[in-house]
């Protein structure tokens, strides 16, 4: 018998259709990769709504990523039959820009503030920080801001940092670099990724009438991944699911604790522990039948994860796939060019077979392992896309032009007018930014506002100003542009009437040129998706931060592990499953199970994400930046229990009818680089250590088979662990 009750419920399972249904009071959902966790969310989603519980404004759902987002909102509309705006359905910083266009104001911003992308942040922090002329070797910029994204992503502002939280870095200047970087933004009308947050959290704080505001707002909340909330995002949703009436929370939370993979981000698998506790009286539901992957997939991926410790403990069964599946496969290559090229071969031979190259898959460790790849599939005609990584909007071409953009809409921001005002080149060089830099501070104005004015009054040499003033009345021009003919029109008129185009029609390189070209025509296109400018900016800001905005069912996904957390695909390749890639040097170097076992849970994430089909792969010889060097199968691979997979020894390329194998520009197999014995490659962060050559210095960081080290003498070099050796 079909269980009785409304359509959209029938195919749940007995505890999915709990999970959907107990709308009252605080609920867990606790279970393991594939169970429908996602499903069952959204599936709430639309109950609550179908019930009439509450409008559509009144619940506020949290994603891991954009691209979340919308499969959410899309299966929403479909359960509905209707699609509904003015949902709070969202990352949590999109959920966060969207609050504080409201309140800005409340923290000094104006209602229209920038949000900066990574590269705006760090050039803003090297400014900031010249005054206090640091050793940028020893104290490298990027460093200095992660440790104030970490600041800010544990909700800490910078009156709050304790000694301790500051000694180390920048010669314990950070905190009052952290300032100054906080008062520039404001004054640049600005935010950076985390203040989005942080702002937002501050305000609550401060604020009761806007907390309470939300509290009576949202009648329910659903937490998507909750496994991997950090501090800041886990007070902010603790302080809004926090009723006034003193009735229960309806907070749903869905999580697993074994796809816990964020920490090095600040995530903290404590949230999930201490849920019981922070909602008292709350439910726990646990799923356990898998509905994704085959029973073989599950049995692996089951028997990795059971090797870590002190796990919550999860039941994982099949669910409606009863035949086992096809074993996984294991295959060893000569090296990483190697690798590539089978895995190549492999999705060829799939595509033949019938599966769509959408179906299919390659997860990496890590970024730099998409290279060979792109190549490999380049060269067979293999239609791919890479997800979350080398990104659309970072490409300088679509920078430039937004950055133009911004030039004219917002007169005040001089981090994009810096980028663009010697673009093409006006004869606008580094010193006289500087220059125009120190005179915009003295007169207390923008760059455009101070640049008008020294023109006006003649101050600059004849050749230069008759440029600048034609780049400032392009700029005036076309701001009315905007308003008359909106605002694809005006970024089009802009980047032609500025020289910016015929730049790159005149550039010698002109295959790449054309490209660049090509890409400024499709960041046209997206740009009239969006009804304004400001719409489109805040989109990118957004997107910039995690995943692609479109994805393509014809073509194969590349993306990290960390990327492909909540996806699926019936064909999955996990490459590179070797000894200091995967689990990363960084784990292996830090010592101890903690690292390791994240690693592992990366592995239970990547065999998880298939539904028929796993490739994993590793080669003997990998080429890392210039480099080969020998590798050893990872760990992981001993952890696969026998009877479900196939082992395959993959021949060089030369035995497989190519000549490219001999013709090598880099001798090979000959020339390696030294490989650091074991011992070596464990050297800890915080050792001291002696190189011949450069003396004694402190291990502050590792990297591959790198050191990051910080030496008496010569300050910090990076160096190969094999080669130093351990003092103290
Ligand atoms: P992950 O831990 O990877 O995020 P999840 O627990 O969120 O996984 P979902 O993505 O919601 O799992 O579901 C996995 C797959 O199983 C999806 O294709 C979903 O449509 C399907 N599924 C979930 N529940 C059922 C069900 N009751 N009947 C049939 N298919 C289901
Ligand atoms: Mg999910």
């Amino acid at each position: 018998f079909p269980p009785a009750g409304p359509d959209y419920l029938q195919g749940l399972n007995e505890e999915q259709r709990l999970a959907v249904e107990t709308t009252q009071g605080p609920l867990l959902i606790l279970a393991g990769a594939g169970t429908g966790k996602t499903r069952v969310l959204t599936t709430r989603f639309a109950h609550i709504l179908l019930e009439k519980l509450a409008w559509p404004e009144q619940i506020l759902a949290v994603t891991f990523t954009n691209k979340a987002a919308r499969e959410m909102r899309e299966r929403i509309s479909a359960i509905l039959g209707r699609s509904i705006d003015s949902l709070w359905l969202g990352t949590f910083h999109s959920l966060c820009a969207r609050m504080l266009r409201q309140h800005a104001p409340l923290v000094g911003l104006e209602r229209n503030f920038t949000i900066l992308d990574t590269d705006d942040q760090l050039r803003l922090l090297k400014q900031v920080i010249e005054p206090w002329k640091l050793d940028l070797k020893r104290f490298p910029p990027a460093q200095i801001m992660h440790q104030i994204q970490l600041w800010k992503d544990q909700a800490l502002l910078p009156d709050a940092l304790t000694p301790a939280q500051t000694s180390e870095l920048a010669n314990g200047q950070a905190p009052a670099i952290y300032v100054a970087y906080q008062t520039r933004l404001k004054e640049l009308n600005a935010c950076d990724f985390g203040d989005l947050m942080l702002h937002m959290m501050t305000i609550l704080r401060q604020h009761p009438d806007v907390l309470e505001q939300y509290q009576q707002r949202f009648r329910y909340i659903l937490v998507d991944e909750y496994q991997d909330t950090n501090a800041i995002q886990y007070l902010w949703l603790r302080l809004l699911a926090k009723r006034q009436d003193g009735e229960d929370s309806n907070i749903a939370c869905v999580g697993d604790d074994d796809q816990s993979i964020y920490s090095w981000r600040g995530a903290d698998i404590a949230n999930i522990l201490r849920f019981e506790k922070d909602f008292p009286g709350a439910k726990v539901i646990r799923l356990e039948q898998n509905y994704r992957s085959t029973p073989r997939i599950l049995s692996v991926a089951s028997q990795v994860i059971a090797h870590n410790e002190g796990r919550l403990g999860k039941v994982l069964r099949p669910g409606l796939k009863t035949e086992e599946g096809e074993p996984i496969e294991v295959i060893n290559t000569p090296d990483s060019d190697d690798e590539a090229r089978v895995i190549g071969r492999r999705i060829q031979e799939l595509h033949t077979a019938g599966q769509s190259y959408g179906s299919i898959a390659i997860l990496m460790r890590a970024g730099f392992q998409t290279r060979p790849f792109e190549d490999a599939l380049m060269k067979m005609g293999i239609p791919y896309q890479i997800i979350g990584g080398l990104r659309f909007y970072e490409r300088a071409e679509i920078r430039d032009a937004i950055a133009y953009m911004r030039a004219v809409l917002y007169p005040t921001d001089d981090l994009a007018f810096e980028r663009i005002v010697n673009l093409p080149k006006r004869g606008f060089g580094k010193v006289a930014l500087t220059r125009l830099r120190a005179a915009a501070k003295n007169m207390g104005c923008s760059l455009q506002q101070t640049l008008q004015h020294q023109l006006q009054q003649g101050e600059l040499k004849s050749k230069l100003a008759s440029s600048l003033t034609d780049l400032m009345n392009i700029l005036v021009k076309i701001r009315e542009v905007v308003s008359k003919e909106g605002h694809v029109v005006a970024t089009d008129m802009v980047l032609e009437e500025s020289g910016y185009l015929d730049m790159w029609r005149d550039d010698p390189k002109t295959v790449e040129a054309a490209g660049r070209l090509d890409n400024i025509r499709e960041l046209l296109r997206a740009l009239g998706e969006f009804p304004t400018m400001d719409a489109f900016l805040e989109h990118i800001a957004l997107v910039m931060d995690s995943d692609n905005a479109q994805d393509d069912p014809n073509k194969v996904s590349l993306m990290t592990l960390h990327a492909a957390k909540g996806l699926e695909f019936p064909n999955v390749f996990l490459p590179g499953w070797e000894e200091g890639l995967f689990p990363s040097q960084r784990s292996l170097d830090e010592g101890g199970n903690k690292s390791l076992e994240e690693e592992r849970r990366l592995a239970y994430v990547g065999l998880t994400r298939a539904r028929e089909r796993v490739v994993i792969s590793y080669a003997n010889n990998r080429r890392l930046y210039a480099n080969w060097q020998d590798s050893i199968p990872s760990r992981f691979l001993d952890e696969l229990p026998e009877s479900h997979i196939i082992r395959n020894v993959a021949k060089a390329e030369h035995a497989l009818g190519s000549k490219s194998f001999f013709n090598r520009q880099a001798p090979f197999p000959a020339k390696r680089t030294i490989k650091p014995s074991p011992v070596q490659a464990t050297i800890p962060i915080g050792a001291t250590v002696r190189h011949k050559r450069y003396g004694e210095g402190v291990v502050i960081g590792a990297e591959e088979d790198r050191l990051s080290i910080n030496f008496e003498n010569i300050g910090l070099k990076r160096i190969m662990a094999g080669f130093v050796e351990i003092v103290s």
